[in-house]
Parts: C-alpha cells; structure tokens; sequence
C-alpha cells in the first residue's frame, strides 16, 4: 500500500461529515467556513514514540489520546470541536510487521472524532521514527473564551474528575507490577472535558487542562492573572488506588505533579457556584472545590493539619533548566 492509497483507505472519510467542510482531504487545502460571530480555536499538540507513549502500546488507544488531547485543549477554552489535522509520521516497518496497526489506530482516532462531531480534513503521512500530530479547530462565540488570565482573588479554584490515575498507571507500567483496575484506561484513552468547558462559559473567570501536574498548570493560572491561591491537599479528589499511593509514598506527588490527567481546573466566582451544581451531572464527572484564589502571587499548599507542604517538583518539563 503506498501513502495515496493509504490515505484514501484510512483517513480520507474519517469522522462526522459536516456542512461547514467546503473541501476535505484531497486537495492541497481544506477550505473551511467559521460560522459568523465565532472565533476559530486552534491547538497542535504531538505524541512522540519514547516520549510520550511506549513503542508497544495499543494503536487505538494511541489513535484515541491523540485527538483526546486536543480535545481537551479545546474543552479548556470553552470550544466546541469542528475539524482537526493530523500529521503521521510512521516507521516502514511497524507496518509491514503489522499491517493492522494503522487500521487500528484509524479506529481510535475515529470512534472519539465522532464521539465530538469532528472531521479530519487534512494532513501529511511521512516516513520516519514513529510520531502523531494532531491539530484540532474549534468554535467559541467571540468574547466568550475562558482564558487563563481571567482568576481574581476570592474565586473558588475547582478540579473535574480524579487526578493522579494516569501517574500512577504509568508508574506501574514501569516498574512492571500490575496496573491497578480502571487506571490503565485513564492513562491511556483520557475522556476529554469538552461538554464541561463549554457549560463553564459566562461562568469561569480563568480555565486549565491539567495535562503536566495540578501544581504546574495552576501555576500557568495563577502567572497569567497576576494572583496566587491556596490549596487544601486533604480536598483533591483521589481515585481510591491513588489515595492509597499518597499514603504509601507520604507524598503529594502523584496529584499534583504527574502528567495526562486531562481534567480541567477552574476558577469561580463564589456568587455563581450554585450554577455549576447540575454540571457534575451533565458533565458526567465530579466537580471539586480545591481551594481559593488569593491576592498573593504562590500557591500554597496546606496539609491535612493545616500546616504549610511543600512540593519538591512543580510539573513535567521537557527542557528543564540547570536549576530545575
Ligand atoms: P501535498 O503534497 O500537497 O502536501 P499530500 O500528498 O501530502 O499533499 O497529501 C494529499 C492530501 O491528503 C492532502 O489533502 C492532505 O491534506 C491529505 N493527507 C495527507 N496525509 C494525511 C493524513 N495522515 N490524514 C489526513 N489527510 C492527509
Ligand atoms: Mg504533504
């Protein structure tokens, strides 16, 4: 099969079909139309072999965590998902020794694209050490995206889901015991938070995915709004097995600076916290309040006691200074 042929079979007619695609894969351009009143969202993340995920992980679940990603950088601004592209650089010999993998992977990348109604309509297939690109587009009526920028003092800092699952299940990948029930999925297929961002605006001052640790991506929050805010650790929702990890370890590590959480962490005005209480619901996870936005810059985080913990490593960097 050559790269024509494997772009016609796999991803010439991948996801929802929609109006809004004038022209789709085929043509050295997608021509695209942005509904009027709306700003295009617009984000690329890569997954490099290596880095980002193991050479013998499933290809679906990378299919899926490659536009989940995306999803979830969308979901944070308060955009609703529309189009993406993907850039597919793949070995010469992953598919000649498995000719299924890129089926599979086209399946996961499939199912979650039109899980959000999204359509690829465009890419570039590659030769080289195995990496996927994936951009995504999305749509937010204009003036309503929930930046970073907008936390002010007194806010309700808020978490969706549980954090530190995917830590955990990649920390037990590597030292090759058994990963506990259900964290393998969390590591590997993230559920993107889009449904949840979009509720969230007109009512988020300032919104974050969590994918490099709570402690980092609050921090961008906090930088960019020219705050601080103060964490109560014993208030961090915890999967039961992570729970267990933080006792074991005597640290806070795993929740808060582990990656591919994939959860969103807002700020709220104290005065609308009643409107986020049918969220949980429809968002289909839990909402917790965490802790409180502050006047001063920092986060400080209090233990159980009440007393001060401090955190030995913020997040994931992949160019960490000399200091760092
Ligand atoms: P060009 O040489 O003009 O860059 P290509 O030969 O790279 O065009 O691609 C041909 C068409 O197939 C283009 O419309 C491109 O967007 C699309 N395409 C290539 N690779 C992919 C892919 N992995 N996924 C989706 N579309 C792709
Ligand atoms: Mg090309």
């Amino acid at each position: 099969m050559n790269e024509f042929d494997l772009i016609r079979t796999y991803f010439a007619a991948l996801g929802t079909p929609r109006e809004d695609v004038e022209l789709g894969v085929g043509d050295d351009c997608a021509l695209l139309a942005v509904p009027p009143g709306q700003r295009l969202a617009v984000s690329i993340d890569t997954l490099v072999c290596g880095t980002h995920f193991l050479a013998d992980c499933d290809p679906e679940a990378l299919g899926h965590k490659s536009l989940a990603v995306g999803l979830s950088d969308l979901g944070a601004m308060g955009a609703e998902p529309a189009w993406m592209t993907l850039a597919l650089t793949l070995p010469p010999e992953l598919v000649s020794r498995n000719p299924n993998w890129i089926a599979a992977f086209a399946r996961g990348l499939g199912d979650l694209a039109l899980e959000h109604g999204v359509r690829l309509v465009g890419g570039d297939t590659t030769r080289g050490p195995l990496s996927v690109t994936v951009q995504v587009h999305g749509f937010v009526p204009q003036g309503a995206a929930i930046r970073r920028s907008g936390a002010r003092p007194g806010d309700r800092v808020y978490v969706s889901g549980t954090l530190g699952d995917a830590g955990l299940a990649l920390r037990q990948i590597l030292a090759g015991v058994p990963v506990e029930p259900g964290l393998r999925e969390r590591l590997e297929r993230p559920t993107p938070r889009v449904a949840l961002g979009m509720a969230l605006r007109g009512l988020a001052t300032a919104m974050i995915d969590v994918s490099d640790g709570l402690a980092a991506d609050l921090g961008h929050i906090l930088e960019s709004s020219g705050v601080g805010a103060e964490l109560r650790l014993e208030s961090l929702p915890l999967s039961l097995a992570v729970a267990e990890a933080v006792v074991a370890a005597g640290d806070w590590a795993l929740p808060l600076a582990s990656g591919d959480d994939y959860e969103l962490c807002f700020c709220l005005p104290t005065d609308r916290e009643t409107e986020i209480r049918g969220l949980a619901e429809r968002g289909g996870c839990p909402l917790t309040p965490i802790g409180r936005i502050r006047k001063d810059a920092g986060l400080r985080c209090l233990g159980p006691d009440g007393s001060p913990v401090l955190l030995a490593r913020a997040g994931f960097d992949h160019f960490p200074g000399p200091g760092d």
